[in-house]
């Protein structure tokens, strides 16, 4: 394991949340209403509380072009989202054990708003990869036609392609061509 293991699950989030947004005109936008935030916090098990209205989801929504500037921007200007993110939360790390997972950190409490914890959360986790000069994990999606970001956690630093199955179609499309040229 690269990172502990709340901070993975954080990038893993983080990253699954900016992916929501489009970025092609191509793509849809997966969060576009309350029904699909819930079921988005469902997938990635946000404790805490929700108010469940149109201005918490315009507060998460809102956040994504944020939290995917920490793909795009250098180390330095990743330090300062990070600590922007962070000192506007008035974030304060605690370790906290709650549900099934072990001793963990929180920097917000549980009834700050969902859009703070998520900015808060990613920032914590990107705390961790700063301070291990790791931020080149973070990469855009290898295929032509995708925008979406990348974290990647292996071993051997061989993740290219994002979640949404574009590894996959990039196979696909090889072995076809290979056909083709007659191998
Ligand atoms: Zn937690
Ligand atoms: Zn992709």
């Amino acid at each position: 394991m690269l990172f502990a293991h709340d901070t993975e699950v954080a990038l893993r989030g983080c990253a699954a949340l900016v992916n929501t947004a489009a970025t092609l005109p191509t793509d849809t936008d997966d969060l576009q209403t309350e029904a699909e935030l819930d079921a988005f916090v469902r997938e990635w098990q946000w404790t805490g509380s929700r108010t469940r209205d149109a201005a918490e989801l315009e507060a998460v929504r809102g956040l994504r072009p944020r939290l995917r500037e920490l793909w795009t921007v250098d180390t330095d200007g990743a330090v300062e989202l990070v600590n922007s993110l962070l000192a506007e939360a008035d974030a304060l790390p605690q370790l906290v054990r709650h549900d099934q997972w072990s001793w963990h950190l929180h920097a917000t409490p549980p009834e700050a708003p969902l859009a703070t914890r998520m900015a808060v959360e990613a920032a914590m986790a990107m705390v961790d990869v700063i301070r291990a000069d790791e931020l080149t994990r973070l990469g855009i999606c290898a295929a032509d036609d995708c925008e979406d970001v990348v974290v990647d956690l292996s071993k051997n630093r061989s993740k290219r392609y994002c979640d949404g199955g574009c590894g996959n179609r990039a196979n696909v499309a090889a072995y076809r061509a290979r056909k083709a040229s007659g191998d």
